[in-house]
């Protein structure tokens, strides 16, 4: 068959839509070069009109300070059936812009990497008459919605064992269902640099006790307060140490971090393109439970202090790390840098760092992408098969 042109089709809601799909669309350059023009797309801020089209550039702003919106509307859309109706309304408003994108695209095939898109877009191609295979990429770890199941996705690809129980638990069948890990970009794929060699080539000094603290794409929670509190601890310990501060897309939080005095030295960032290096030159990471952020820290080997979830999609993810001994969770800035003054003298690091090397799946793309190959080029139907 003529599988040449993919379309990935995924949301700005946080930074971990966009990471998985350049991931795929990376892998498959990587794997099959020339082969495969892979296109991402943002379904929701592109192809639906306004208003919907605005939603996504709110998610950011109400997750950082609506969290009592965002509980109230994840609560409303867990209910499968208000979920169901609100989409087939967005679809009944939207369809004559929904289907530009077919139009623009001509796909052979369609993945989604995100929640909302499921059952839009089969609706789309089962109305538009296009036998054009569907297959979904879920990028949570441990706490899914059910937007994310359909049982007429060829293949749901996912990333956890709670997340295949999950799927099949959403009539999906286990031949659909494929645990191959949550795929992150390349670098992470290859060979990462020695700690010594990041460290060097960042700029940070190479023996003391080095904390990586991030909020997500978004910069989001109290990545301030956790800073202030962790240099202040561990400046009172007298512990060699150093910290870095990754704000993502916050540029406020950035301007604010450069502008204060630190009582040890202290590297702020904005939104970084190479967090690979920065987690291989770190003893560990403070970080709210995006699970794109703790699948890279996972390859990584590094050990990680949860320090907030986002209600609803992050929640699991906070059982997944800590159940499985790759880290500790705590929500106050000072119970933090408790734990973190514990970390640097103890010797539990070594034991988080490899329980989260096992972890790990760094060539989760690489194995999505061939396995869709694979069944691109079978014989057996990827299309209609619903
Ligand atoms: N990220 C990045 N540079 C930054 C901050 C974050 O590349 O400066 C990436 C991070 O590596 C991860 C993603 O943004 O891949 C954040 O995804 P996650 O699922 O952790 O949280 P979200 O932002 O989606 O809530």
């Amino acid at each position: 068959m003529n599988d040449s042109r993919i379309l990935i089709l995924m949301s700005d809601t946080g930074g971990g839509h966009r990471a998985s799909a350049q991931a795929l669309q990376a892998a498959f350059a990587a794997r099959y070069p020339g082969r495969f023009q892979v296109e991402i797309v943002d379904l929701w801020t592109d192809y639906t009109p306004w208003p919907i089209n605005r939603m996504p550039r709110l998610y950011g702003p109400i997750v950082a300070r609506g969290l009592w919106f965002w509980k109230l509307l994840w609560a409303v859309f867990e209910n499968e059936r208000a979920f169901s109706a609100a989409l087939r309304l967005v679809y009944l408003i939207s369809r004559n812009e929904l289907r530009k994108v077919l139009q623009a695209h001509r796909p052979h095939l369609v993945i989604s990497v995100h929640p909302f898109m499921q059952h839009i877009v089969l609706r789309l191609l089962e109305q538009e008459g296009a036998a054009v295979p569907f297959m979904t990429v879920v990028t949570d770890l441990a706490s899914f919605h059910h937007g994310w199941f359909h049982a007429h996705a060829v293949r749901c690809f996912v990333a956890s064992e709670p997340a295949a129980a999950t799927a099949r638990r959403h009539s999906l069948d286990a031949g659909q269902v494929r645990l191959l890990g949550l795929p992150v970009r390349a670098p992470f794929a290859g060979a990462l640099p020695e700690k010594e060699t990041a460290r060097a080539r960042l700029g940070l000094a190479d023996t003391a006790f080095t904390v990586l603290l991030l909020g997500g794409g978004e910069g989001m929670g109290p990545v301030a307060a956790t800073a202030h509190a962790v240099a202040r601890r561990l400046a009172e310990t007298g512990t060699a140490a150093q910290l870095v501060v990754i704000c993502g897309r916050n540029k406020r939080l950035r301007q604010s971090l450069q502008r204060s005095d630190w009582p040890i030295p202290v590297q702020v960032c904005g939104f970084v393109d190479n967090i690979q290096e920065w987690m291989v030159a770190s003893d560990c990471v403070i970080t709210k439970a995006g699970p794109g952020t703790i699948a890279e820290a996972l390859i990584c080997g590094l050990p990680i202090l949860l320090s907030g979830f986002i209600p609803g999609q992050e929640e699991g993810n906070v059982a997944y790390v800590v159940d499985n001994g790759a880290g500790a969770y705590c929500d106050s800035p000072d119970g933090i840098a408790a734990i973190i003054n514990d970390w640097a003298g103890g010797g539990q690091l070594a034991q988080m760092s490899a329980h989260a090397c096992e972890l790990g799946r760094p060539r989760a793309a690489y194995d999505i992408v061939d396995e869709i190959v694979e069944l691109l080029d079978g014989d057996s139907p990827v299309a209609g098969d619903s």
